[in-house]
């Protein structure tokens, strides 16, 4: 089959690449990928973000369950949640399984991924896709889960003030999920074209200034920390969303005296983002779609969302 494949170093396109079993038997299904999608992790992977990880790249994903012990998923378009852990560690056993030592992460960890034409994850794992949303709009199932994790970690009152830094994807979602508390929201851009896509949902602007209670740092860049410090109100909270290869160098000093709350947050759950994008709540511009075979070009796309179409 054909796949885009990280090797350590560098995406190859293998058009070789041998098409998985899936152990019926173990709870896995084998699915064909109808879309998948570039997400900014993967950018990061080849710049060395998971030196360990050779495989089939790609964590997001819209497909049809071709091969299953469980007749629920059958034929059915499905999304897929990321982390596969060990299910006996305290982790595991605690509902923290996306956080195990030993879990295997699609595109990510030691599991093949998304961007090739046939793909083995677990049922439980899987989620069928009401047939009233569209695959070019369930592909943003992940990233929207990963924006519905921070009201699951931090408390938002609809009368705080709350910053979004970054005018990307992931900051679009962000924003429109917590916009959807009533809370006014500032989103700091860099690119007046990219802020005007937010404009329905929050207030924009290209000057890091003001105070808030809640500072979203969205930017997948490390210098949208120190951003981030310079807004949050003592007391208040910084979330930070991005991954990126690299380090930072802060003054964890003003963090002790100033008491912010440092919360770090990843993937979220996908039963509400699937909600959302069934009641029409969040809009998003269309994915623009490539071949496996031109992945370079889909990889280094200057659009919204790059995405394989691979089957149909
Ligand atoms: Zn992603
Ligand atoms: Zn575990």
């Amino acid at each position: 089959m054909k796949a885009v494949y990280f090797d350590g170093k560098k995406a190859l396109f293998k058009a070789d690449y041998p098409k998985p079993a899936a152990l019926l038997e173990k709870g896995e299904s084998l699915i064909r990928i109808l879309v998948s999608a570039v997400c900014n992790t993967d950018k990061e992977i080849l710049k060395g973000y998971k030196p360990d990880f050779k495989g089939v790249m790609g964590h997001e994903f819209v497909g049809i369950v071709e091969e299953s012990d469980d007749k629920t998923l059958l034929g059915k378009r499905v999304v897929g949640e990321l982390n596969d852990g060990c299910g006996h560690c305290l982790y595991c056993q605690t509902g923290r399984e996306r956080h195990c030592p030993d879990r295997r992460c699609i595109g990510i960890a030691n599991a093949d991924g998304c961007f090739a034409q046939y793909m083995v994850w677990k049922n439980r794992l899987l989620h069928v896709i009401d047939d009233t949303i569209a695959t070019e709009k369930a592909i943003f199932t992940e990233p929207l889960a990963a924006a519905l994790e921070i009201p699951t970690q931090v408390h938002i009152k609809p009368d705080m003030p709350i910053a979004v830094i970054g005018d990307g994807r992931l900051s679009l979602m962000v924003t429109q999920v917590l916009a959807l508390s009533g809370a006014c929201i500032t989103v700091i851009g860099k690119h007046k074209q990219k802020l005007s896509l937010f404009e329905s949902y929050a207030n924009t602007t290209t000057q890091a200034e003001g105070s808030y209670e809640i500072v979203v740092d969205a930017t997948g860049s490390a210098s949208g920390f120190d951003t981030a410090k310079a807004l949050v109100r003592k007391g208040g909270t910084i979330v930070l969303k991005s991954t990126y290869a690299g380090q930072l160098s802060v003054n964890m000093s003003d963090m002790v005296v100033n008491e912010i709350t440092i919360t770090g947050s990843r993937c979220g759950p996908f039963p509400p983002a699937l909600n959302l994008l069934k009641r029409g709540l969040i809009s998003l511009p269309e994915i623009t779609l490539y071949p496996l075979e031109a992945f370079e070009e889909a990889f280094e796309a200057n659009v919204f969302k790059a995405g394989f179409l691979i089957s149909q």
